[in-house]
């Protein structure tokens, strides 16, 4: 940390974080760290206030954070899903089958339309039942996505890790982004899309506290 006067670099023996008071011993300047601080880890954050959708466990070596990606996108897509999963694949698929007959020009016209069901339908079931969940110990953590039991396990190191940042996440097929919390060092992971703002927020700060308590 940088004096706010003087710019000498302050001795660590001269901060106090409890008191959010440090003195420069080259200019006598005293300020407040909270206020010096461009490293957000140690900014007032409240994890033991999670909002709404999200919970915080903390057992005595391992920490749990829940959050749902629960969202207001559901009203729009299963209703959507249901015409044009229907319609699509019913008009491909349901008119040969009623016919008794196959055909495969038509077969192989509907497979994009297939994909394209698999992928919407399940960011529509994560919109209803998705969540993510951080277990989280001393040597590192595993970061599930999914649904139930389904889906997909991220793990980690802290001993590997360098950086905790929200980063933007841009698609190849869509013109807006989202946002991504990216856990970078030895390797790089990213979760958290299908968040809402306030969830990832604190799941992003949640997990630096985490880090700056397990790094000292
Ligand atoms: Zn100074």
């Amino acid at each position: 940390m940088k004096c706010p006067k003087c710019s000498t670099t302050v001795l660590t023996e001269n901060i106090n974080i409890q008191a959010d008071i440090a003195k420069c011993t080259h200019c006598g300047e005293v300020f407040k760290v909270s206020e010096n601080l461009t490293d957000d880890t140690y900014k007032a954050f409240d994890i033991n206030t999670p909002p709404s959708g999200v919970s915080f466990k903390r057992d005595v070596d391992t920490t749990v954070i829940s959050a749902t990606t629960r969202s207001a996108l559901a009203f729009f897509l299963v209703p959507f899903m249901l015409v044009w999963s229907g319609g699509s694949l019913g008009g491909i698929y349901g008119s040969q089958i009623l016919q008794g007959e196959f055909n495969i020009f038509m077969s192989l016209f509907g497979i994009p339309f297939i994909a394209g069901s698999v992928l919407f339908w399940s960011i529509a079931l994560m919109a209803i039942f998705g969540k993510v969940v951080l277990t989280i110990d001393r040597q590192g953590g595993k970061i599930f996505t999914g649904i139930g039991k389904i889906g997909i396990t991220q793990h980690f190191m802290w001993s590997e890790v360098s950086s905790i940042s929200e980063q933007a996440n841009y698609s190849r097929s869509s013109r807006n982004s989202s946002s991504v919390i990216a856990i970078e060092g030895k390797k790089r992971i990213t979760f958290g899309s299908g968040l809402s703002d306030d969830r990832r927020y604190y799941v992003l700060h949640a997990l630096k506290k985490i880090y700056g308590q397990v790094k000292r």
